[in-house]
C-alpha cells in the first residue's frame, strides 16, 4: 500500500494514536516510516514533538497530505454512489432518523487535538449518513432533484482546490471571465435573446440559489422605479405574480421593503393548468393604477414548483411591456430543459423579459449551488447593489469593459461556480446534456403512462416537462376523504425507504408530485417505485370495494 505501514484505505491504526506525551498525536503520513502506534519519526500532523523528537508543525494546506487523504475522500464518495444503486436496502431514500438523533451520538464539544481521517469517515458513514435523505439515490422522486455528475463535481473539487474569491475582476481575473463567457455560452444554448449577452447591455451572473436570483432583480426593479417616481414611493409600488409563485418571491419583495398587501398573487386554477391568466394580470393592473399604485415588477414562472405550470410568457411580457413593468422569469426548474429544441417554446416571449434565472443545480449536472441569472441591461443592477469602498478601488486599462461581479449580487466574496458549469459543458457536451434531460423527461412519461392505465388513479395536470402530478381518484366524488388517502398512502410509501415521493396542493386537493431528475435513475427504479405506490395503494381501493 502507498501510504506505508497504514491499513485498509491508507488510514491505517498509525494516524491519530496517541504517543502518550499528548502531544503529536495528528496524522501520520506514512510513506513507509510511521509505526503504528504514531510514534515513528515521519511527517506527522501535529503540533510539538513525538517521543522527545521535534516535528514538523501542522499545515492547514499541505499538498502531500491533501493528494493522500484527497484520494481516499474520492474513493469514499465514489463508493457511496456505487452503492447506493448496488446495495439500496442500505440507503433508505428519505432518512428514517427522529429529531435530535446526532446529539446523542456525537460528541459535546470539539476535540482538542487532530483525529485521524479514518475515524472520521467512519463517523460519516454510521453517523451521518443514516440521517441523510438520499437526493442521488435512483429512487429520489421529491421536490425538484438536485442534479449532480461526475463533471459538476469536478468542477466544485477545482473550485474548492484553488479557492479563489472573484469579488472584482482584480480578484482572480480568470473568476470573472469565465464566468462571463460560459453564461455567454449558455444564453446561446437557451436561445436568449442577444440583449442578454455580455455583448450588449446585459450580461449574466451566477447566483448561488434562485432565492437570490429573485432578491436581486427585485432589488434592480425597485431602484429603477424609484429613481423614475421619486424616493417617498415605497407604500406604493405593488408586485404581481401567480398563486404558484415560489415563496422566494414574496420572500425577496419584503426584504425589499415592498408592503405584503401591495403582493398580488393571481389565482390559478385547472382551466390554464395552473399558468398565470394574461386577462388577470391586466386587470389587477388596471384596477391598482386606478387607485394611485404603481406597478412595477411581475414574475412569471416557467415550471412552477407545485405542478411545473407554465405561465404564458408572451402575453404576460407584452403587458410588462406596455406598463414598463419590470418582468421578470423564474424558470428554476424547467428553465434548463429549454437547451433542447423541443422544450424551448416554453420560454418564447422571453425576449420582452428584463431578466430570466435557471437553476443549473435542479437539472443541467452542475452540483449545488449554481443559479445563473441573466439581465437586460446590467446597468440596472449594478446601480441597485454596486458599492465603492477604498480597499477595493483598482485602476485596470480598459477600466469600462471591467465586470466586478461583487456589484451583480448580494455578498462580496463569490465562489469560483463558473468552472463547474464550464466543466459541466465541456466534458459533456451540449447534446449530451440534452439526452440526459430528454431521458428524464421520457422516465416521467413512462410513470405518467403507468398511472393513467390505472383506473384507480388519476393524472392531475398537464405534464410538459419531468414531474407527474397525480393522486388516488377520489370515491363517489368525496375530496376529504380522497386527501386523506393520498396524504396517508404518500406516508407509507416514503415510510418504506424504498422512494421518495413529495407532495402539493391544487385547487385544495392534495396531489403526489413524481418528480425525475436523479443522475442515476433508469426505467427500472421507475418502474418499482409505481409497483410499490400500487401496492401500498391496495388497502385503499379495498376498501373501495366495501
Ligand atoms: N423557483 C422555483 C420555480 C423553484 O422550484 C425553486 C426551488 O425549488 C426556487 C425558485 C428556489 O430555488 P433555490 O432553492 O435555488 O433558492
Amino acid at each position: 500500500m502507498e501510504y506505508g505501514n497504514s491499513t485498509e484505505n491508507g488510514i491505517g491504526k498509525s494516524n491519530g494514536i496517541s504517543n502518550g506525551y499528548g502531544i503529536g498525536n495528528g496524522y501520520v503520513n506514512g510513506h513507509g516510516i510511521g509505526n503504528e502506534h504514531g510514534n515513528g519519526n515521519g511527517d506527522v500532523y501535529g503540533n510539538g514533538k513525538v517521543n522527545g523528537e521535534k516535528v514538523k508543525k501542522m499545515k492547514p494546506m499541505d499538498s502531500e497530505m491533501l493528494r493522500e487523504q484527497g484520494h481516499i475522500m474520492v474513493d469514499f464518495i465514489a463508493d457511496y454512489y456505487k452503492n447506493l444503486e448496488d446495495s439500496p436496502q442500505d440507503f433508505p431514500v428519505l432518512s428514517q432518523v427522529q429529531p435530535g438523533y446526532l446529539r446523542d451520538i456525537l460528541p459535546d464539544s470539539a476535540p482538542d487535538h487532530p483525529e485521524p481521517l479514518k475515524e472520521l469517515l467512519h463517523d460519516v458513514s454510521k453517523k451521518i449518513i443514516p440521517g441523510l435523505t438520499h437526493w442521488q439515490s435512483p429512487s429520489y422522486f421529491a421536490y425538484y432533484a438536485s442534479s449532480t455528475s461526475v463533471a459538476g463535481f469536478l468542477g466544485e473539487m477545482l473550485n474548492a482546490g484553488l479557492s479563489v474569491v472573484g469579488f472584482t475582476w482584480l480578484a482572480s481575473p480568470a473568476a470573472t471571465e469565465l464566468e462571463v463567457i460560459v453564461l455567454d455560452w449558455l444564453a446561446k444554448l437557451l436561445q436568449l435573446p442577444d440583449h442578454f449577452l455580455s455583448t450588449g447591455n446585459g450580461g449574466g451572473v451566477i447566483q448561488g440559489t434562485g432565492c437570490e436570483a429573485v432578491l436581486v432583480v427585485v432589488l434592480a426593479a425597485r431602484d429603477r422605479i424609484m429613481k423614475k417616481v421619486g424616493k417617498n414611493s415605497l407604500s406604493q409600488l405593488v408586485v404581481y405574480a401567480s398563486d404558484q409563485t415560489h415563496s422566494s418571491f414574496r420572500k425577496a419583495c419584503l426584504i425589499g421593503g415592498i408592503h405584503e398587501e401591495n403582493i398580488r398573487l393571481l389565482k390559478t386554477d385547472s382551466s390554464t393548468n395552473y399558468g398565470m391568466p394574461p386577462k388577470s394580470l391586466e386587470e389587477a393592473i388596471s384596477s391598482d393604477l386606478a387607485k394611485g399604485f404603481i406597478p412595477f415588477f411581475i414574475c412569471a414562472t416557467v415550471g412552477t414548483t407545485s405542478s411545473a405550470a407554465v405561465d404564458p410568457l408572451f402575453p404576460l411580457g407584452k403587458i410588462a411591456e406596455s406598463y414598463g413593468i419590470w418582468m421578470h422569469v423564474d424558470a428554476a426548474y424547467a428553465g434548463n430543459a429549454c437547451i433542447c429544441p423541443e422544450f424551448r417554446e416554453h420560454i418564447d416571449g422571453v425576449e420582452n423579459a428584463d431578466s430570466f434565472n435557471i437553476n443549473a443545480h435542479k437539472w443541467l449536472f452542475a452540483n449545488q449551488t449554481c443559479s445563473p441569472l441573466w439581465v437586460k441591461d446590467r446597468y440596472s443592477l449594478i446601480n441597485a447593489l454596486k458599492t465603492n469602498p477604498e480597499y477595493l478601488e483598482y485602476k485596470v486599462s480598459k477600466r469600462e469593459e471591467v465586470v466586478n461581479y461583487k456589484d451583480w449580487q448580494i455578498s462580496l466574496s463569490r465562489r469560483f461556480r463558473s468552472l463547474k458549469l464550464w466543466m459541466v459543458l465541456r466534458l459533456y457536451g451540449a447534446e449530451n446534456l440534452r439526452n440526459f434531460i430528454r431521458d428524464h423527461v421520457n422516465l416521467a412519461k413512462h410513470f405518467e403512462d403507468c398511472v393513467a392505465q390505472d383506473a384507480h388513479f388519476e393524472v392531475v395536470t398537464t405534464r410538459y416537462f419531468s414531474l407527474v402530478c397525480f393522486r388516488l381518484a377520489p370515491i363517489d366524488g368525496d375530496e376529504d376523504k380522497c386527501n386523506d388517502q393520498n396524504r396517508e398512502l404518500i406516508a407509507t410509501v416514503n415510510s418504506t425507504g424504498k422512494i421518495f415521493i413529495s407532495h402539493t396542493a391544487l385547487s385544495g386537493k392534495f396531489i403526489l408530485r413524481f418528480a425525475v431528475g436523479a443522475p442515476l435513475t433508469e426505467e427500472k427504479h421507475v418502474t418499482e417505485a409505481w409497483q410499490i405506490i400500487q401496492k401500498h395503494a391496495t388497502k385503499f381501493i379495498h376498501n373501495k370495494k366495501n
